[in-house]
């Protein structure tokens, strides 16, 4: 009887032991679209089960979809923090047309945006743009049911691109050209002319200019505090989804994110578009967790390859990812490398395979290297 008993205490401690061992993982999604409650329910019954803790949740704009699928968020146990992306706004009444971004070439992203359609980036040094963002994610950040702001695009389009782009938009960027870099617009190149002294016009290659870059970096850094303090006094936290680094984030897309007030770092550690192996998401994390602003916790976004048979034939790098026998390397090389856990772009697009993976690296103890 005595030797049962102990037994089952050690069944009961054990299952404690792998409860706890569980490390944190957050997950990268959105909808709601046509989903009835019912089945925005169930998808995320399903993800609580198979261990995920939070979700970053892309919704739109209206605080009403947030209320309702937050809702359905707390009641399923899980995390709930609102996506949406930063710099890049579509065109509304809200928005002026001259509070998009200029490149080099004079061009407005709103009307020439780089690269793809969507890329119409405002400019972060105007004050109606740093309202607009305040009244949007203030008025998120506001629902009872959401836990915290989580900031994306919030940076410059990208004046390099990462390497495993370069073939789709056939490109090489072995430098910065003009038609990429930003913002050129008058109020921008008219306030550092006043703080340098500098008419970046002038300067036959911007990109030997340390000052310009670190202005541009300052802008970003200041919209970004702006918003911090806008979540923080609605009492939520505020997070981001940054380049890696930010050695990378610094020199393809400005940002300098080490000066962010943030509670949480989300670095999409995405090895495919930079032409790398799984163990390279470690050495990222192991640069970020050293540079976060305040220690603030690092989640190493870990980019999901949703055909896997496909992969190696797949020629744009939007379908590349980790592979499930990847995926254990991943986020063991996270942990190992000081990550507070990880967080999954997406799980609509882990396989049964990834999932199987996915389980068998979560219920670990990894230890710092
Ligand atoms: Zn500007």
């Amino acid at each position: 009887m005595r030797q049962l008993f102990s037994m089952v205490i050690l069944v009961l401690v054990l299952g404690a032991c792998a409860e706890k061992h569980k490390i944190p993982v957050y997950a990268w999604t959105g909808g709601p679209g046509e989903a009835t409650d019912t089945e925005i329910k169930s998808k995320f019954e399903d993800y609580r089960e198979k261990g995920i803790d939070g979700l970053m949740y892309n919704g739109g704009h209206d605080p009403a979809t947030y209320k309702r699928v937050g809702a359905i968020a707390k009641e399923v146990g899980l995390e709930f923090h609102t996506w949406i992306p930063t710099m890049v706004q579509a065109k509304t009444p809200k928005l002026e047309a001259e509070w998009y971004a200029t490149n080099g070439l004079g061009e407005s992203a709103l009307e020439n945006p780089a690269y793809v359609p969507y890329y119409t980036f405002l400019c972060p040094n105007e004050e109606g743009v740093q309202n607009f963002l305040a009244e949007l994610y203030g008025s998120v950040a506001e629902v009872e049911e959401v836990d915290g702001i989580h900031l994306d695009y919030i940076r410059f389009p990208d004046v390099i691109l990462a390497r495993g782009l370069w073939d789709k938009y056939g490109l090489v960027m072995d430098r910065e050209y003009p038609q990429y870099d930003y913002c050129y617009g008058d109020l921008c190149v008219n306030d550092f002319k006043e703080k340098t002294g500098i008419d970046i016009k002038e300067v036959e290659d911007p990109s030997q200019v340390p000052e310009w870059k670190q202005y541009r970096y300052d802008l970003i850094t200041k919209i970004v505090n702006q918003l911090a303090e806008v979540a923080h006094a609605k009492g939520k936290k505020v997070n981001a989804a940054v380049f890696p680094g930010p050695s990378i984030a610094k020199s393809i897309v400005r940002q300098e994110w080490s000066n962010w007030n943030l509670d949480a770092v989300y670095p999409m550690n995405y090895n495919d578009f930079y032409l790398e192996g799984p163990e390279w998401v470690g050495e990222m994390v192991a640069e970020e967790t050293a540079a976060a602003k305040n220690g603030a916790p690092v989640y190493s976004g870990l980019f999901i390859c949703p055909n896997p048979e496909n992969k190696t034939s797949e020629n744009d790098p939007e379908n590349h990812g980790l592979l499930p026998e990847e995926l254990g390397t991943a986020i063991a090389t996270s942990m190992q490398n000081g990550a507070k856990g990880i967080c999954l772009f997406t799980p609509e697009r882990m396989t049964d395979a990834h999932w199987e993976a996915f389980e068998k690296a979560i219920y670990k103890q990894y230890t710092t290297e």
